[in-house]
This record gives C-alpha cells, structure tokens and sequence, in this order.
C-alpha cells in the first residue's frame, strides 16, 4: 500500500494537461502499480475520485468509487469503483444540476458548480478495452470534476458564482443562506 501525496491548488502541475496513455503502457508493471496508489491514496484521503495529475502524474487516468467508503458525500448515491482511461466527454443535455463541490486538491473548502446531468463518456479500461456509456445523476457529476483535472481545470473555475465558496465549517454552520 501506498499513498502519494496530493498536489494542492497553486502548484502548477494541476494547471497542465495530461498526455494520452498508450496500450504498450497498460500492461507494464509501473502503471499498474499506479492504479493501485491511486486507489489507496483516494480512500485514505476519503475521496470519490482522484486524477492521476493529483498526484503529480500528468497522464489521462482517473479512479473512482465510493462503495468501500461513503467519504464525505454521505447521503450521495455510491459510484462504483472504476478505472478510467484517455476519456472523452460529451454533455448530452443543456440541462444542468447543482452540487456542492470539494476536491482533495482544495482540502476544507467546497463550492457550488452546476454541469450538464447527462453525459456520453467514452474510455479505455485498465485492459485497454474501449467502453461507451450514457450517464446520469450524481455520478456524471463525478466523472466530469475528475476528467475536468485531466486538462487543468479545478472547480473553482466553474463556481455558479465566486459567493458560492468557502470552507466547509462556515457553509455548514453560517451558510445557510447561501445558493
Ligand atoms: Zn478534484
């Protein structure tokens, strides 16, 4: 087991796009042992998901899943874990919905973003098998937050309104009036 440390917003390399994996790369012994890092990193941090540019790996990879751990979107519908390869991501829909954002790149803090509520994603598996899929509900918001740090963007950067911020002990006990 091992936990890698978590870039946080400010350090560059959350900023930069990350480079496509190859099929010869799936199959070595180093990405593997990157899954694996990415896994223990997320739960031990309580994440739903995690992008491997958060660990300071600029490659197109992304885990996610909530089923061992509810972490901190508690009341939130699981994600089943899943490893996320080269994804692309195409908004189905102008329709959006909201959620109280946090990212482990911006620990303490959350904000309101709203994203289209259903998308078509397609990606590569850990095998490189090519998947298609048509997703809705919480966990599109998930895949779209994560993929979003495949290209350098955090949350922040789609906050409904810079007001809709903060940390997360003042929204919880002064914010109500927030959103
Ligand atoms: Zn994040």
């Amino acid at each position: 087991m091992a936990i890698r440390k978590i870039l946080r917003i400010g350090n560059p390399l959350l900023r930069r796009f990350s480079d496509d994996i190859t099929e010869d790369e799936v199959s070595t012994k180093d990405f593997k042992k990157l899954i694996r890092d990415m896994f223990d990193t997320m739960k031990h941090a309580d994440g739903v998901g995690l992008a491997a540019p958060q660990i300071g790996v600029l490659k197109k990879l992304v885990v996610v899943g909530t089923e061992e751990d509810p972490g901190r979107y508690k009341g939130a519908p699981e994600v089943p874990s899943q490893i996320i390869i080269n994804p692309v991501i195409e908004p189905l829909t102008e329709n959006k919905d909201g959620f109280w954002e946090g990212c482990l790149s911006v620990p303490g803090m959350r904000g309101y973003v709203e994203r289209p509520n259903q998308i078509k994603m397609t990606w590569r598996d850990e095998k490189f098998n090519l998947h298609e899929e048509t997703i809705s509900g919480f966990r599109a918001i998930v895949l779209q937050h994560e993929c979003d740090h495949l290209f350098g963007t955090l949350y922040v950067d789609r906050l409904k309104s810079p007001k809709l911020f903060g940390y997360n002990e003042e929204i919880d006990t002064q914010g109500k009036d927030l959103d």
